[in-house]
Parts: C-alpha cells; structure tokens; sequence
C-alpha cells in the first residue's frame, strides 16, 4: 500500500468511526506524525490531499520546514525544552506539548517579537504514567490560568498520550478522563474558545477509541508512513 492508500483508508475509518457514534467527520482532524520521515514521504502525503502534519524534534522539524512548500501546516508534539522556543514560535501552527510555566512563558516573549499568536494545547500526564511528560490533571487549571497572563498564547485544548497498555477499557478511561477534564476547565472559561475545545488524543493503534471519547485531534504516524527509520 502507498502513503496515499494508507491515507484514504484512515479518513475513511475516521469518518466511519465518528458517524457510528453520532459526530460529525469534519469535526476531527488527522495530524500525520512524520517524525524520523523522509521529506519525500511528507510530499507523498500532499500530493495525496493532506497538509497536516506532526514532528516531535525542533531541528529536524526545522529543516523540513526549510524544504517543504508553504502548503504544510505542522504541530509540534514532541517534548520541548525552555531553550527551543523561539524555534517554536516560528516554526509551527500548534505546539501540543505545553506542560509547565516556564515553557509558556518563553513561548510568549518570542511570539511578541514576531508579533504573531499560537494556538496551544497543554500536554496532561492522565494516566500519571510516571515515564510520560505532561502536567499532572489537578494542575492543568493553574497552568491555564498562567497562562492568561501571556497574550500571544491562544490555550485551546488538552493533549494526551496515555500509559501503553493493552487494555482498551482501559485506554477508553484514560480518553474519557481527558474529556471530563476539559470540559470541566471550560467550565471555568480557562480556553480560548471555551464552547469549542480540542482534544488531541489517539494514534495509529487506538485512534477509533479516541473518536468515540471525542477526540478532535488524532495524530498518527506508522498507520500512515508505515514503521519509522531510525535516522532521517
Ligand atoms: C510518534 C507519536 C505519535 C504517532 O504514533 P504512531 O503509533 O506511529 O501512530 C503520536 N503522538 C506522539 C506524541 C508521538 O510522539
């Protein structure tokens, strides 16, 4: 199967997947995660109609951004030290992985420079997996709160990525936990647009199950690209 292929069988799973639970397909975005992926693959993808992608580290992300046509809008979604945020405030659309003060804080400074807004999510550690980066849930409203201090930071949602487990019922409660939590912080009007929040959670393995938890966001690498290379 082709990158294009491959594409059109996840949008079409998507769509199917959202419908079977009573959600509009349109509401669901797919990042393509081309992290360790060749340039020539990221092209692949937009010949075959899709523009979204996902890159986990700054200087590879960088040079693709470099190389790559206008066209591809790209989130950042890997971890992301103090010192790589003026790279990220010019390289991307979204950074998904904002989990701590500083980092936001560092965000904003440079976005004033260049006198342009990012839209954010706050990265939240759900499962309290003590392996994974992200805030643990009974601190994501301080941080949002902070957060609104900084006016070129637009929070528009929660990010997760759940313990691996093998267990669905088990990733479904991590899902579920991530929507509850959300939407008990637009409750209190922590978001940008708290009638709209985004929640990115799912990939390749359990993207469905993050559809129907309501995930507005799903990010998915190896189902796409096939397995990742160890170097670029
Ligand atoms: C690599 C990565 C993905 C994609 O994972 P696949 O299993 O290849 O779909 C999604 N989210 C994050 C944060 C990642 O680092």
């Amino acid at each position: 199967m082709t990158i294009a292929d491959r594409l059109h069988s996840i949008q079409k799973s998507i769509t199917e997947t959202a419908i079977a639970c009573g959600r509009n397909p349109s509401t669901i975005k797919l990042v393509a995660v081309s992290k360790r992926h060749s340039i020539a693959s990221i092209e692949e993808a937009m010949e075959a109609g899709h523009f979204l992608f996902g890159e986990n580290y700054m200087q590879e992300a960088a040079e693709k951004r470099q190389k790559i046509n206008n066209a591809a809008v790209f989130h950042f979604i890997g971890n992301i030290q103090s010192n790589k945020a003026k790279q990220a405030a010019e390289l991307f659309s979204m950074v998904e992985t904002v989990d701590r003060y500083k980092l936001a804080k560092a965000l904003n400074t440079h976005l004033e420079k260049l006198e342009r807004s990012l839209d954010i999510l706050i990265q939240v550690n759900i499962g309290r997996d003590v392996k994974k980066s992200g805030i643990t849930p009974e601190k994501a409203g301080e941080l949002l709160e902070q957060i609104t201090s900084f006016p070129r930071i637009r929070p528009v949602g929660l990010m997760t990525i759940p313990p691996l487990t093998n267990d669905i019922e088990e990733t479904r409660s991590y899902f579920k936990n991530l929507r509850l939590l959300g939407k008990n912080l637009a409750e209190q009007a922590l978001f940008a647009d708290n009638k709209n929040i985004e929640l990115s959670m799912g990939m390749s393995h359990d993207f469905k199950i993050a559809i129907e938890e309501g995930a507005t966001i799903i990010r998915v690498g190896t189902a796409i690209f096939g397995p990742r290379p160890n170097q670029v």
